[in-house]
């Protein structure tokens, strides 16, 4: 795998994985995880923080190149330090197929998504210094 698809993975693994915490939030049966999700969105967009927000689909995915198959998510990698809400480098879109290819294959991420996570990645630094 290039250096750089390797830089760009472990920006990528550093955003908050929303879905996750709000696993780890939930409390009763009653809670609903992807409300969860939701609020911690909101949470991280008033702080202006980089993250992964994530929704899974009743539906598999399969991988034409080795036959993996798995639960379809969508993910959106969300910089809400860019205030343009249509601008790409606020919010991209990504299969977990997409990101399969980049694990396993070496693939390089969508155009899009390199250029969201490499400003994305001035974004984490600049917080890093500021806290
Ligand atoms: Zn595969």
């Amino acid at each position: 795998m290039h250096q750089q698809t390797r830089d760009l993975r472990a920006i990528y693994d550093a955003l908050p994985d929303l879905l996750k915490m709000a696993w780890e939030r939930k409390l009763s049966p009653g809670d609903n995880v992807y409300d969860i999700q939701d609020a911690l969105r909101e949470e991280h967009r008033e702080k202006g923080i980089p993250f992964r927000w994530s929704m899974p689909y009743r539906c598999l995915y399969q991988c034409d190149k080795c036959g993996h198959t798995n639960t379809a998510i969508d993910h959106e990698p969300e910089n809400p330090t860019v205030r343009d809400e249509s601008s790409p480098l606020r919010l991209v879109k990504l299969s977990e197929l997409e990101v399969h290819r980049v694990r396993k294959h070496g693939f390089n991420f969508p155009k899009a998504c390199r250029e969201f996570l490499r400003h994305a990645a001035k974004s984490i630094k600049e917080l890093e210094v500021a806290t």
